[in-house]
C-alpha cells in the first residue's frame, strides 16, 4: 500500500519534512486522475480521514453532493493537469459528513522517474468563513435596526466629511441624492447644514472630544418652525479612523405642545383673575359702604361679589370636569324626569339675570327621559348662556321642543355674529374658542363638556350656523 508515493518522500528528506510536520496546511496526494494515494497528518487532524481511509479513492469523495453533480473534482482535476496547478475555495466533507470551508491549492508535480503526482494544499478556513458570516449577518442586522430607527442617524469624520446616514436623514431634510458618502456636511442642499450655530456647537464637538447635546431651530421652507434635539458622540474603533455620529430628533411636536400648554395656562389663569379681581373689589366697596353706612350700596357689592364667586365657582367646575371627561371619568346617574319641566326651568332661571334678550319656548316633547337631570341642565344651560354671550344688541332667543326619531330634540337659536363655517367642526373641541375676541370670557370648555355628556346619553349633538345671522346648537337625547 502507498507504494507509489511514499518512495518519494523517502527521496526527498526536505519535502517529507514539511509533509510530515506542517500543522495547519492539510497535504492530500493524488494521482494524475484524482485518485488519492496519501493524505499527511495534518490532514487526518482537520478532516479526520487517515491515509488508509482514503487510499486508492477518487477525491470526489471529499466534495458535496452539489459540488459532485456539477463535475467541479473533474473539473479541478482537468484544470491541474492543464495549467500544472489549481486554487479553489469550497465545502471538505469530513469523515464525519460535516462540510468544511476550505481553500486549496492543487499543484503537477513530476519525479526523478517521471512520474506524476498532484499535491493539494488544503486550509481549513470555517472558523474564518463562520466569523465572515457572522460579521455579515450582524452588519445586516445593524443596517436594518439603523433602517427602522425613526431619528435621522449621519456618521461623518473629523473633516466633517460624511460616511454613512440612514433613510430618515434623507426624510427629515428633504434630500434626494443617490449617495451623500464623503460629501461635506456644510455642503448639502438644506439650509440647515449653513446655520452658524450648527457650525459653532459642531466645532465645539470636534475640539472637545467629548459628547455633547444640544437643541437647534430650524425655519424650513414652507415658513415652519421646527426643533431639533442633537447629540453626537465619537465612535473610535481601532480599525476605523475617528468619527462622529450624530442624531437628531425632531422635537417639534414636543416642544410645541409644551409651548400650547404654557399657553393655556396663561390664559385659564387670566380668565380665573376677572371674577377675583371683581370679588376683590367689591369686598373693598363693600367694607368702605359699611363703614359709611350706606346699606343700599352695600347690598348692591355684595350681590356683584356673589355673582362673581358663582362665575369663579363654575369656572373651577368646568375645569374640573373637563379633566374628569379627558379620562372618561365623569360620573352619571340616571332617572326619568319631564324634559319639558327642565327645560322651562332653565330658561326661567337665567332670563331672571337677562333682560335684554327675551327667550322663547316652541313646542313640547311631552315625555320622560331617562338621563342624568343635573348634566341635561348643564348642556341647557351652557347653550343659553352661549346663545346670549355671543349675540350681544339682539334681542331674542329661541327654544324649540320635539320629539324625532325616538329621540327629544332641544335646539336654541341665537340670532348673534355666528360662528365662520370652517370652525364649527371645531367648536365641541377642548379649549377651542371660536372667536378671537377677549372680551367675551370663556374657557372654551362649555361644548366639550356638553358633547361628552350627550354621548354619554347616546345622544347627538350638532350646530347650524351662519356668520352675522345666528346660531342653532341642537341636542338630543333618546326617549
Ligand atoms: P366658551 O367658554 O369659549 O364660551 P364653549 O365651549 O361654550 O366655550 O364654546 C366654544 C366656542 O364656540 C366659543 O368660544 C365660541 O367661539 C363658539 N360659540 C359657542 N356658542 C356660540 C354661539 N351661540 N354663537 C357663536 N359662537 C359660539
Amino acid at each position: 500500500m502507498f507504494d507509489d508515493f511514499e518512495p518519494v518522500l523517502d527521496n526527498s528528506p526536505l519535502f517529507a519534512s514539511i509533509y510530515k510536520n506542517a500543522t495547519a496546511n492539510a497535504l492530500q496526494v493524488m494521482d494524475q486522475h484524482g485518485y488519492i494515494l496519501h493524505v499527511n497528518e495534518a490532514f487526518t487532524h482537520e478532516f479526520g480521514y487517515t491515509k488508509e481511509d482514503l487510499y486508492g479513492k477518487h477525491c470526489k469523495v471529499l466534495f458535496t453532493e452539489e459540488d459532485r453533480s456539477s463535475q467541479m473534482p473533474e473539473m479541478e482535476i482537468e484544470k491541474v493537469n492543464q495549467n500544472f496547478s489549481a486554487v479553489d475555495r469550497n465545502y471538505v466533507v469530513d469523515k464525519n459528513g460535516n462540510c468544511i470551508w476550505a481553500t486549496g491549492e492543487s499543484v503537477l508535480t513530476k519525479n526523478s522517474e517521471g512520474k506524476i503526482f498532484i499535491i493539494k494544499f488544503i486550509q481549513n478556513i470555517h472558523e474564518q468563513k463562520l466569523l465572515e458570516k457572522f460579521l455579515k449577518e450582524s452588519n445586516e442586522f445593524s443596517e436594518s435596526v439603523v433602517k427602522s430607527i425613526t431619528d435621522a442617524l449621519i456618521v461623518f469624520d473629523t473633516g466633517l466629511r460624511i460616511s454613512k446616514v440612514n433613510n430618515a436623514f434623507y426624510n427629515l431634510f428633504n434630500l434626494h441624492e443617490e449617495t451623500l458618502e464623503g460629501v461635506h456636511l456644510f455642503e448639502l442642499k438644506n439650509d440647515f447644514f449653513h446655520s452658524d450655530e450648527l457650525k459653532q456647537q459642531l466645532q465645539k464637538v470636534l475640539e472637545n472630544e467629548a459628547p455633547a447635546q444640544f437643541q437647534l431651530e430650524w425655519k424650513n421652507a414652507d415658513g415652519f418652525t421646527r426643533y431639533f434635539s442633537i447629540k453626537a458622540s465619537f465612535i473610535d474603533g481601532k480599525l476605523v479612523n475617528k468619527r462622529v455620529l450624530m442624531v437628531v430628533t425632531d422635537v417639534s411636536d414636543k416642544v410645541q405642545s409644551e409651548q400650547q400648554r404654557d399657553d393655556l395656562i396663561a390664559f385659564v389663569i387670566h380668565e380665573l383673575r376677572n371674577p377675583l379681581s371683581n370679588i376683590y373689589l367689591c369686598n373693598m366697596l363693600l367694607e368702605q359702604s359699611i363703614e359709611e353706612g350706606d346699606k343700599e350700596s352695600g347690598y348692591e357689592y355684595l350681590k356683584k361679589s356673589n355673582t362673581a364667586t358663582e362665575r369663579l365657582k363654575s369656572l373651577i367646575q368646568e375645569l374640573y370636569d373637563a379633566t374628569k371627561a379627558g379620562s372618561g371619568k365623569l360620573q352619571f346617574s340616571s332617572a326619568r324626569f319631564n324634559i319639558d319641566e327642565l327645560v322651562k326651568e332653565v330658561v326661567d332661571n337665567i332670563q331672571l339675570g337677562d333682560a335684554e334678550h327675551v327667550i322663547r319656548i316652541e313646542g313640547q316633547a311631552n315625555t320622560d327621559v331617562l338621563a342624568d337631570r343635573g348634566r341635561i341642565q348643564q348642556v341647557m344651560n351652557n347653550f343659553l348662556l352661549n346663545a346670549i354671550k355671543y349675540s350681544p344688541g339682539a334681542t331674542k332667543v329661541d327654544v324649540k321642543i320635539y320629539t324625532e326619531n325616538g329621540s327629544v330634540v332641544v335646539a336654541v337659536t341665537d340670532y348673534g355674529q355666528g360662528i365662520p363655517e370652517e370652525k364649527i367642526p371645531h367648536v365641541f373641541e377642548r379649549y377651542y374658542r371660536a372667536h378671537e375676541t377677549k372680551k367675551i370670557e370663556g374657557l372654551g370648555l362649555g361644548l366639550f363638556l356638553c358633547k361628552k355628556i350627550i354621548d354619554a346619553h347616546n345622544g347627538r349633538v350638532w350646530i347650524k350656523s351662519k356668520v352675522n345671522e345666528g346660531s342653532t346648537f341642537y341636542f338630543s337625547v333618546p326617549v
